[in-house]
């Protein structure tokens, strides 16, 4: 209980009604923590709304219906593998340890609707494991999650208020919050531990050209809110940080609409080709390889080609593909010259460069030297419009698997947790190490030990005196 009488007392303070936030508030309260969730803008969830925020999870009750045997340790090790061992181990295997409750919490606690992507293979994944939310993707999970907070009595989210800085004691423990209105009026403080789920520095191009230099030429489109509050209001209490050049990018961020298209198309044989109607490049290169050889071309855009065989199979694999991304940026189309008009690509040069990859699938050989092809492009034919751009990033204050932020010398500042984008992610260094569906859990999981560790250091300490 808060000392002085100006400072709102709560059990926990979370900064950011991210889905991260959200679910740390519910969990908290379930276990009768009086909650406080600050979100500077009006609406929850942030940048997850415009997501398919599939979840990666090992060992659900929806992988063993599906007959598929997983578990924590498998799932480490896929996250270990795929940041080339970047990622703090310890880290890995407590998130991984967290999925499958922390999956079956949504749809039992939430009344999340969640389907497993049996169909999604590869991708780092050794066996199935991303878990689509709802039928709208991040949008059904963040409804359910700001439903199960809104209808909490002991959660009270607070929009329109911005974080300003950490409150701390004379030992560095972090004992509350001031805040300010976003637009105008007075400060206030809040007194409790506090958890910084207020989002990673992808819109800030000034972090991004400082810590990520490698993606800083590539635009972003993003969620606007992910511009480093984490790392400000952490800093004044000594926090550490790690893995700040991890930055995710994207040579296929559908365009209008800035939708990102994660469905494995070229893995099942999708080409790139440019206004022009050629190739120029192997599609299976590196992302950031690809995503700058894509603002390379003629108005900084390419085109995703793929046929019926190959959208059916992106169908099955990606329910947001199918549901959202496809209808809302795809055209279809019985012929080239058809599809060629619909986006203005030269028909010709479409036809002949069509003609050539279907030639050198049969072949074996590709002057791009793609080595991995799917099969010949059959007509009916899709487009999708595409453009290169940063994602999101990896880095963020140093957390232990306590969620507690580290200072300097690695050790826990008491009172201050962190989860999702404000915090180390599993994405390990550089912009190649991400396994999908791990930072909707990163920021789930963490949100979920944050609030059980609360929990736990609250029913372990003194009884206060009645006064
Ligand atoms: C296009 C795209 C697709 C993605 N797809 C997937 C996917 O399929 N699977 C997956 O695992 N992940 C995916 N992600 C990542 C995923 O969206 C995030 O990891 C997840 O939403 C967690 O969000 P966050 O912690 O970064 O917080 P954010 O979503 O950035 O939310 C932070 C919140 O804090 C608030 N805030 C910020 N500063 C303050 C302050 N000072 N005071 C008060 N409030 C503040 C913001 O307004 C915001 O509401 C995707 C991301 C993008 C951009």
């Amino acid at each position: 209980m808060s000392a002085d009488p100006r400072q709102e007392p709560a059990g926990l303070i979370v900064v950011g009604a991210s889905v991260g936030g959200l679910a740390a508030a519910v969990i908290a309260a379930d276990r009768g923590c009086r909650t406080i969730v600050i979100e500077r803008g009006k609406e929850l969830g942030g940048g997850a709304s415009q997501d398919a925020e599939a979840i990666a999870a090992a060992g659900t009750r929806f992988q063993r219906d599906a007959g598929l045997e997983d578990g924590p340790e498998r799932f480490a090790a896929d996250i270990l593998a795929a940041s080339r061992h970047h990622v703090e181990q310890e880290l890995a295997l407590a998130l991984a340890e967290q999925a499958a409750p922390l999956v079956e919490w949504l749809a039992d606690r939430c009344g999340l609707g969640v389907e497993l992507m049996a169909a999604f293979t590869g991708a780092g994944h050794s066996v199935p494991r991303l878990h689509a939310p709802g039928d709208q993707g991040g949008a059904s999970l963040v409804a359910a999650l700001a439903r199960a907070a809104s209808r909490h009595t002991r959660v009270s989210v607070r929009p329109g208020l911005v974080a300003e800085r950490l409150i701390r004691d004379g030992a560095g423990t972090v004992t509350g919050l001031a805040v300010r209105p976003e637009r105008r009026g007075a400060g206030q403080t809040f007194a409790g531990p506090v958890l910084l789920a207020c989002g990673g520095f992808a819109a800030s191009d000034a972090l991004v050209a400082e810590h990520c230099p490698a993606a800083a030429s590539l635009p972003y489109f993003g969620w606007p809110g992910s511009v480093g509050e984490a790392l400000r209001l952490a800093a004044e209490a000594g926090a550490q940080t790690r893995h700040l050049d991890a930055c995710l990018v994207t040579p296929f961020l559908a365009m209008p609409g800035a939708l990102a298209v994660t469905a494995p198309l070229v893995e099942l044989g999708a080409i790139l080709v440019n206004q022009a109607g050629r190739r120029f490049a192997d599609e299976t290169a590196e992302r950031l390889v690809l995503a700058t050889l894509v603002r390379e071309q003629p108005g900084h855009v390419a085109y995703l080609l793929f046929d019926e065989r190959i959208a059916t199979a992106a169908r099955t694999a990606d329910p947001f593909f199918a549901r959202i991304v496809l209808p809302r940026t795809g055209r279809r189309a019985m012929t080239l010259e058809v599809l060629s008009k619909q986006f203005e690509i030269d028909a010709e040069g479409l036809t002949l460069t069509v003609d050539t990859f279907n030639g050198n699938v049969e072949l074996g050989g590709d002057p791009f030297g793609r080595e991995r092809f799917g099969g010949p492009l059959e007509p009916p034919f899709h487009a999708i419009r595409v453009t290169g751009a940063r994602w999101r990033t990896f880095g963020g204050l140093a957390v232990d698997r306590t969620a507690h932020v580290l200072d300097a010398a690695g050790r826990p500042i008491p009172g201050l947790y962190a989860a999702g984008g404000a915090a180390e992610g599993l994405g390990g260094d550089g912009t190649e190490g991400w396994l999908p569906g791990t930072d909707a859990l990163a920021a789930l999981a963490l949100g979920r030990i944050a609030a059980l560790d609360v929990v736990a250091q609250a029913s372990a300490a003194p009884a206060e005196p009645a006064s």
